[in-house]
């Protein structure tokens, strides 16, 4: 990408400096840029601004020199050259990288004393004021063409390392930009992801929280009878071998009550099946009040139940068995009036099977059964 010299330049400290070489040399400074504007022009010569400007006629040889100058611009060599109205220039094209930016113009002087005559004779073809534009021809400065020379040295160089200077820092400056612009868009971007996956972990973390209310529900279906809502025998089969597990190991003992409901078939001849099923949950739900926590209420079939008791010994599973029997007689069942149920109870032993101990609860229910029913038997028999 091209620059422009204004870009690469400052404009007020070029100024400055030209100010200062124009109070210690003495010779008229100029800059113009590629689009023959000029950005600096300081101590022009009156015979120039004063009189061969202002005339039509000699003003044309003013502008023939700037016509001449932009056509030297591409080249990298300054130009020394007598202008049309008899003054010395010289130009010097600011390049960068070859590329022609502008010139740097020194001018108005004279290498030699003035031909006076010359001057006289311009004076009367352009019809000056000859006093005038002689006095004015005395103030141009007398330059040797040596001295001029090592001045151009020193600006070529000048310029040319005004030029890259400016130039790198425009390419820095540019550089610096794309970098913070490159940086802001990608901390966008990081933000934007950020909140992105903010969203979806919560939304993962929702999904998990359903998955894992659902697993548990599926876990608690698994081990539940659908109809009482209390343990199935999956649940017993699992929890009766840490129990048996744990007697073995000398730790308290656990005991079992299994209980039936008294003449249940005559409920559901009477009132009917769906009545039946209200009276099992009715049932249900008032020995899970009655139980304590950590004993397992199961349903073991039909309207058969088992109440595992961990940690506990027949002299406590035995009356807390006939607390079951009363509440369960003194219950009002809405549905259908009272109820009974007949009860056993065994107690875990050393060296004892899960069959073996609930064949002696079963035996135990039998027992109540044929004894009457509405009571409770205490295998005692360890
Ligand atoms: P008893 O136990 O006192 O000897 O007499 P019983 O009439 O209760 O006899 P048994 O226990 O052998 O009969 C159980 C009856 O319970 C048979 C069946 O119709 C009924 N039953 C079993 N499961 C359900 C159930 O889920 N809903 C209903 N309504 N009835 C059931
Ligand atoms: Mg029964
Ligand atoms: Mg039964």
């Amino acid at each position: 990408m091209s620059l422009s010299l204004e870009e690469i330049i400052d404009l007020d400290d070029l100024r400055a400096l030209m100010h200062f070489f124009y109070e210690a040399a003495g010779i008229s400074v100029g800059v113009m840029d590629a689009d023959h504007n000029w950005l600096v022009s300081i101590g022009w010569q009156e015979i120039c601004t004063d009189f061969h400007r202002l005339n039509p006629e000699s003003r044309k040889n003013c502008i023939l020199s700037e016509d001449r100058i932009q056509e030297y611009l591409d080249s990298k060599e300054y130009l020394t050259y007598p202008c049309p109205n008899g003054l010395i220039e010289v130009a010097i094209p600011i390049l960068l990288d070859d590329v022609p930016l502008g010139f740097f113009f020194l001018g108005q002087f004279l290498h030699h004393p003035p031909d006076h005559d010359y001057f006289r004779r311009q004076a009367l073809a352009y019809n000056f004021d000859i006093d005038a534009y002689l006095q004015a021809l005395e103030k141009v400065p007398v330059v040797s063409k040596q001295r001029i020379d090592y001045l151009m040295k020193f600006f070529v160089r000048f310029f040319d390392l005004l030029t890259r200077l400016g130039s790198e820092n425009q390419q820095r400056h540019r550089v610096e930009l794309e970098i913070q612009q490159a940086r802001e868009q990608l901390e966008t971007r990081v933000e934007e992801r950020t909140l992105e996956l903010n969203r979806a972990l919560i939304e993962v973390g929702d999904l998990a929280a359903q998955l894992n209310e659902s697993l548990k529900r599926v876990g608690e279906l698994a081990e539940t009878d659908t109809l009482t809502e209390t343990y199935n025998r999956r649940k017993f089969d699992e929890i009766v071998i840490k129990e048996h597990r744990r007697a073995e190991q000398g730790e308290a003992p656990f005991s079992l009550i299994m209980f039936d409901i008294d003449h249940f078939k005559k409920v559901n001849d009477k009132f009917g099946h769906s009545t039946g099923d209200q009276v099992l949950k009715h049932l249900s739900r008032l020995i899970r009040g009655l139980v304590r926590q950590g004993d397992l209420l199961i349903r073991w079939g039909g309207e058969e139940f088992l109440i595992l008791l961990p940690d506990t010994q027949l002299e406590e599973a035995g009356p807390f068995a006939e607390r079951i029997r009363q509440e369960v007689e003194q219950e009002d069942f809405t549905e259908i009036g009272s109820l009974t149920i007949s009860l056993g109870v065994a107690q875990f032993r050393k060296g004892d099977s899960t069959d073996a101990l609930l064949r002696r609860v079963d035996n135990a229910l039998y027992q109540a059964k044929q004894e009457g029913r509405n009571r409770v038997i205490v295998c005692s028999k360890l």
